[in-house]
């Protein structure tokens, strides 16, 4: 049973990620997709997170090749969190960091990754 606050879980709460512990940093990234939809990265190797759900999955179509896809919940259409296109385990995976109650990421170091820079 891990602690309450490390479930990140969408508006409607259908769909839940558990985390292992807290991040070691918070990522803010400035890319069209991220600004978007308010994305903001804490990153896990999968074996490490519970994931419970029904997901909608997008893959931008501006990035080649699409290396990932972003889930969200099925129900409320909130972005829960990306998955690598490969086939699992995946060495990281990001949760939509913003779906933790809030408090909760305080003292956590924010990462600006300047992902508007990167080629697509
Ligand atoms: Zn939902």
């Amino acid at each position: 049973m891990s602690e309450p606050g490390l479930v990140a879980s969408c508006h409607c709460g259908r769909a839940r990620i558990t985390l292992p512990r807290l991040p070691d940093q918070v990522t803010h990234c400035n890319c069209s997709l991220c600004t978007k939809t308010g994305f903001q990265g804490a990153y896990f190797p999968s074996d490490e997170l519970t994931i419970e759900g029904e997901f909608d999955s997008y893959v931008r179509s501006d990035s080649n090749p699409a290396y990932i896809a972003q889930q969200r919940c099925r129900h409320c259409g909130i972005i829960t969190h990306w998955v690598p296109l490969t086939d699992p385990p995946h060495e990281r995976m990001g949760v939509n960091a913003r779906l933790l109650e809030p408090g909760v990421l305080d003292g956590v170091p924010v990462k600006e990754v300047d992902g508007r820079s990167w080629p697509a």
